[in-house]
């Protein structure tokens, strides 16, 4: 069985007891990784805080440090095949999704490292005479990445580049399901030669290292990723130490189908919103909106098209639905649709684990739809993040706001529609930090992605998000020869 070591000031970590990591396919244990304690994350704060405090990195020029986040891009791009196998081992995934992923990431180090020495400060004009300002961007400190199972370096990628590029040491804690890509990845963050300290690891369970991480005072910011109730916790610890934040807390995304669409698409646009990665991701469109005209249409063609969906081994090309990452997360799901039949939906499609016994090794949920959704019903309102489709029919624009915006989430939202002043005025006027017209589930490391209301706190990717890792400081220069009074305010 393979071993993945942590990474602390350069040095591979092991660790008294281990953690089996587990194929959601078989069930089977394949690697183990280190079971950490608060110890181990004492000792990776540490050295993360001696690399930015002093050493080659702060020393550094931001082109320097852009130079290396490009070559760390490449070397993912080089391993993408490796390092998408392990993600697929572990999480289950397709292993057509994670080599997209794997592909693409390399964007975020190559579109970070550029911008690494493209921040400004300013001269400041001046009210006062004989005296000269300017502003200073300066990295924050010592971030902790806490990532979660569904994606684990496209999420790690997002919080990763822009910190580094900003000039911060990183401190990553990964899901203890799927942590065996990012310690793999370590290997590379090596090979680019970046200097001991400035990006280590320590894996482990939330409940045992998280609070010694998040509320450790020698951090000064914590990226998550995750579900709305850990991140609470995060925030809280984050507030004790007045620690800077980002929080991606997943949704309950409204995909909103009006009777002028291309259905075609639109039926595409649905089944990629909810069953692609089995419905476990943050921008799941588990709310299907569908105009009164067309609702049984739409309802029996997503059905129909759903049905075909081929439940197998992620790693064959011929797989389009894969297993849950994890035991506790199926039987979520799996609990989820219950409710849903106690609710009263109209169960369309799927309804529990598949019969097949080829998978009844895998961590697996059918691919299941429900009708009749009332929006005020649990499946409705709860993120279940899985293969779980609530199709809610509406009347007309205002009403489909009304449904879309009644949530406590405000992650993304997808609108279908032949007509452009339906796509400005519904871009306009639902609560979500990403509107996808005519599409779904599209990022890019140059858009700002993130939460309104209880969807989480702060952008990644895009320009803005470097300044989730920067403070700006105030440089005043006297010009002018001695001190006036020393009592007024100057
Ligand atoms: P969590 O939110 O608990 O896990 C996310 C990360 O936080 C993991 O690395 C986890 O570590 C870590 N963590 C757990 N407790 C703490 C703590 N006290 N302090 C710091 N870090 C901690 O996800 P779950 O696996 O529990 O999933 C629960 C639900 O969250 C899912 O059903 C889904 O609804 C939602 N979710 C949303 C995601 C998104 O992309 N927005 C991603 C994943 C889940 P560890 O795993 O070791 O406990």
């Amino acid at each position: 069985m393979t071993r993945f070591r942590n990474t602390v000031n350069g040095q591979p970590r092991g660790g008294d007891q281990w953690i089996a990591s587990l194929n959601p396919f078989d069930g089977e244990a394949w690697a183990e990784i280190p079971r950490g304690t608060a110890a181990d994350a004492d000792e990776a704060v540490t050295a993360a805080h001696k690399a930015f405090s002093s050493g080659p990195w702060p020393a550094m020029t931001a082109t320097a440090r852009g130079k290396l986040l490009r070559r760390f891009g490449d070397l993912i791009l080089r391993d993408a095949e490796k390092l998408a196998a392990i993600e697929v081992r572990d999480n289950g995934k397709l292993y057509a999704e994670m080599l997209g992923q794997l592909r693409y990431i390399p964007e975020w180090f190559h579109y970070f490292g550029g911008l690494a020495d493209k921040i400004e400060g300013g001269v400041l004009p001046m009210d006062k005479p004989e005296m000269f300002a300017f502003t200073k961007p300066e990295p924050l400190g010592v971030v902790v990445a806490i990532t979660p199972w569904n994606s684990p370096l496209l999420l790690l990628a997002w919080k990763l580049a822009p910190a580094l590029a900003a000039g911060c040491t990183v401190v990553i804690k990964p899901s203890e399901f799927t942590s065996c890509s990012t310690l793999a990845l370590m290997e590379l963050v090596a090979e680019a030669g970046f200097p001991p300290g400035v990006v280590n690891t320590v894996t482990g369970y939330g409940s045992e290292i998280g609070t010694a991480l998040s509320e450790h005072p020698l951090v000064a910011k914590l990226a998550f990723t995750g579900g709305d109730a850990t991140g609470t916790a995060v925030y809280s610890s984050a507030a004790k130490g007045l620690k800077h934040v980002t929080l991606e807390l997943g949704g309950k995304s409204p995909n909103i189908i009006f009777d002028d669409a291309r259905l075609e698409d639109a039926v595409k646009g649905a089944i990629s919103g909810i069953f692609a990665a089995s419905g476990q991701t943050c921008i799941a469109g588990s709310r299907l909106l569908v105009q009164r005209s067309v609702y049984e249409e739409v309802a029996q063609r997503v059905t129909a098209f759903a049905g075909t969906a081929q439940m197998g081994d992620p790693m064959l090309d011929t797989t389009q639905v894969g297993p849950i990452t994890t035991v506790p997360q199926r039987d979520k799901v799996l609990s989820y649709i219950d409710m849903a039949r106690q609710e009263g939906a109209r169960c369309l499609l799927g309804g529990g684990r598949p019969s097949r016994p080829d998978l009844a090794r895998g961590w697996f949920v059918e691919p299941t739809i429900f009708a009749d959704v009332d929006n005020s019903m649990r499946i409705a309102r709860e993120e279940v993040f899985g293969p779980v489709l609530s199709i809610i029919p509406f009347e007309d624009e205002d009403h489909a706001v009304e449904i879309a915006n009644d949530t406590i989430y405000g992650l993304a939202a997808g609108v279908w529609t032949g007509s452009t002043r339906r796509a400005f005025l519904m871009a306009d006027k639902l609560q979500a930090g990403t509107v996808w017209v005519n599409t779904y589930r599209a990022v890019s490391f140059m858009a700002p992605f993130g939460g309104y209301k209880k969807s989480g706190i702060g952008r990644e990717s895009g320009q803005a998000a470097i300044r989730e890792y920067l403070q700006t400081k105030t440089v005043w220069i006297n010009l002018a020869e001695g001190v006036s009074n020393p009592f007024v305010l100057r």
